[in-house]
């Protein structure tokens, strides 16, 4: 029996893994073990997961395309491929022409090898990873106001000594339903607040009193958050002692969500202006400035992934802020991460902007010190590249990279804009991916590399908490199969790069803990040994001897003057408006069977038979408009391309709004409509409001 995690999302469920052998036929079963964050609980991808270890579509030998058709290869000679392409575009193009493509679902130790090889080996500036179409919205934003990221600033069990919680945007009881079991008592006591234009599993959750559901626009969050602020402002709820201790910034805050009255709220998002105070002063109660539990103010992917994400997340910060929740016990603000590894994933250095521990590439005292751990000159560290959707779009343009790694990520099904993105693969040099399915975006590579997974390797990952795990080896890989450290190592040793690339895991762990001593994601004292105990090491933990930190900011934010710094935000409108005399936003979002890309899932039959294909979901009075019964074929068109479902009818969702999820390929692949334009401060693109035009597809 072997202790581990769930190899999904952020949550990491732990679980324990049995092999049977009997007969010569191995099986592995699933159990839940207790833990903090979990509680026992498992969602249907955790108990199913060991379907992905015996899975016949696994990838056992190297893949390199001949003669158009990918063909299987000798590790040898698919790392010559690599090789040869390599030096060529680089020979002729410099060392941006090759890129690199991480993955929030890497463990740390991969994601901090895949930065030092993109840097030294490849000396290329051109790194980074599909955690940008995810938490890269509330990590600006906590970055801004805080001087810090780290999704949950305190632990997940908190949550339920609270009086009040608001989520912003999360479906927290489809994409990890174990933690909605931290929300019992406040729903009990009625506190559980929802933001989302949709009446999700997570907003049906304030039902029968437990709750309100605050159902906007899509694309109308900010001004809802400005909504709650000014009531707390008008009604004189704010802490004023915390504000004028802990933050800066907060008049021209304050001056700013004045103008955002509940009646011009409700005109703005459609919802009612009652509605809004009521949910406002529910949070002022819980606060504990006024007696309160305490509150916590919760953001998820629909209030973050928009071209205005980060000052939506703002507001969020500003709201608690007011409140005075942030670094108090019982209260504060975080952000749910999404993917397995999705916190660890941004912290040692697949960011395009950032060196290992978190630290930013152009800081010069940063660069000497990772240098120094990494053997070179600090100028030997390229610069910044570029964020992902423009480093996406760029390949195989005119002065962009010609060549690219994929490492732990499908953009094909989950980027913005998804057809271009899958003509610019196409129209690359060298396309390589490592992977342990034929992926979408592995069917256009030119090489692919059969690589291990969860229960086949060693390693650590960071949960949503900031919580550092250790995923264990349960069962060997199959034969031909080579883990993504040694990988890295072959193919920089190939490249003639001098620097150390170990690839034993807990050796990659101790050289991380080096490069990010120091840093703001300190992970010096973070040892296998002590993980092994089961101590529960939240970063920093800069020393042996250190306990971690579950909570921050109790005395001081990560500011330099120690304050939290509020800024000032407005909403923008949405810019993509096919019809603005009757618009229909499409948005996309998961569904509880599926993760991700559904690379891995969708070839689970066990989820498959409850949800594996996509559907356009729509209300029933847009349905009767439509002529367009359930189940029926309806076409979605959007101003970058269409897809087809067929037709949900639901009056979960406003009659102005459609939704699918984004988990499908093919002509189901919601990704063809969305909008590839991106935060100023993030580089999320504009994933959750999408104008589209909705038709039945007539049968011939
Ligand atoms: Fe837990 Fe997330 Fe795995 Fe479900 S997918 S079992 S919520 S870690």
């Amino acid at each position: 029996m072997t202790d581990t995690h769930c190899p999904y999302c952020a949550l990491q469920c732990a679980i324990t893994l049995t092999v049977d052998e009997t007969g010569g036929n191995r099986t592995v079963s699933v159990a839940p073990r207790d833990f903090p964050t979990n509680l026992g609980g498992l969602c249907q991808k955790g108990w199913t997961a060991a379907t992905l270890l015996d899975h016949p579509d696994r990838l056992t030998t190297p893949l390199v395309r001949r003669d158009g058709a990918l063909v299987p290869a000798s590790w040898d000679e698919a790392y010559a491929v690599i090789i040869e392409r390599v030096r060529r575009v680089q020979d002729e193009s410099g060392r941006d022409a090759v890129a690199v493509f991480g993955g929030g679902g890497l463990t740390n130790e991969k994601a901090y090898l895949l930065g030092k090889f993109a840097r030294l080996a490849l000396g290329t500036s051109m790194i980074d990873y599909n955690g940008r179409f995810c938490m890269s919205s509330a990590a600006a934003a906590g970055n801004r106001a805080f001087g810090l990221d780290r999704g949950l600033p305190f632990p997940l069990a908190d949550l339920g000594g609270a009086d009040a919680v608001l989520l912003a945007g999360s479906n927290l009881a489809a994409t990890m339903p174990p933690a909605v079991r931290h929300l019992a008592s406040i729903r009990e006591r009625g506190g559980l607040i929802a933001i989302d234009p949709r009446r999700s599993e997570t907003a049906r959750l304030t039902d029968d009193g437990a709750g309100i559901h605050l159902r906007n626009l899509p694309g109308s969050d900010l001004a809802v958050l400005l909504g709650l602020l000014q009531v707390i402002i008008a009604e004189d709820r704010c802490d004023e002692d915390y504000l004028a201790s802990r933050t800066t910034g907060w008049p021209r805050v304050r001056a700013a969500a004045a103008q955002w009255w509940p009646e011009r709220v409700e005109r703005a998002s459609g919802v009612p202006a009652d509605a809004l105070r009521q949910a406002a002063r529910l949070l002022a109660a819980a606060s504990p400035a006024r007696g309160g539990a305490g509150a916590y103010l919760l953001t998820g992917r629909g209030a973050e992934q928009h071209a205005h994400g980060t000052d939506t997340v703002t507001a969020v910060i500003n709201l608690a802020l007011a409140l005075g929740l942030p670094g108090r016990a019982g209260s504060g603000y975080g952000a749910i991460t999404g993917q397995g590894n999705g916190q660890g994933g941004r912290e040692h250095g697949q960011k395009n902007d950032q060196l290992p521990g978190y630290r930013k590439i152009t800081d010069h005292a940063a660069r000497e010190h990772v240098a120094s751990v990494w053997g070179v000159a600090p100028e030997t560290i390229p610069g910044p590249g570029v964020p992902a959707v423009q480093l996406l779009r760029s390949l195989g343009t005119p002065g962009g990279p010609r060549a690219l790694f994929v490492h732990g990520a499908n953009p094909v099904i989950s980027g913005p804009d998804a057809q271009v993105i899958t003509e610019r693969l196409a129209a690359l040099d060298l396309l390589v991916v490592c992977d342990f399915f034929r992926s979408e975006t592995a069917e256009l590579a030119d090489v692919v590399l059969p690589v291990t997974q969860w229960a086949e390797e060693t390693g650590t990952m960071t949960s949503l908490e900031g919580r550092v795990l250790r995923r264990r080896r349960a069962v060997p890989p199959p034969e031909g199969v080579r883990d993504e450290l040694r990988v890295l190592a072959d193919l920089a040793g190939r490249l003639g790069c001098r620097a150390d690339f170990p690839t034993d895991p807990d050796a990659v762990l101790a050289e991380l803990g080096r490069a990010s001593a120091g840093g703001i994601a300190d992970y010096g004292g973070i040892t296998p040994e002590r993980l092994d105990r089961g101590e529960a090491l939240h970063w920093p933990c800069p020393a042996d001897d250190h306990p971690g930190t579950p909570r921050l900011f109790a005395e001081r934010f990560a500011t330099p003057d120690g304050r939290a710094a509020m800024i000032a935000v407005e909403p923008a409108p949405v810019d993509d408006d096919l019809r603005p005399d009757a618009p229909i936003y499409l948005i996309t979002g998961r569904v509880l069977q599926q993760y991700q890309s559904g690379a891995q899932t969708r070839r689970v039959a066990a989820l498959n038979r409850v949800q594996g294909s996509g559907f356009v979901e729509l209300h029933p009075r847009l349905a009767r408009r439509l002529e367009v019964a359930e189940g029926e074929l309806v076409r979605v068109r959007s101003a970058r391309g269409e897809a087809c479902a067929p037709a949900r009818i639901s009056a979960d969702l406003r009659p102005d709004v459609v939704f699918m999820p984004f988990h499908f390929p093919g002509q189901e692949r919601a990704n063809t409509l969305t909008n590839p334009t991106t935060d100023p401060v993030s580089g999320m693109p504009e994933f959750k409001v999408c104008a589209v035009e909705v038709t039945k597809i007539k049968e011939a």
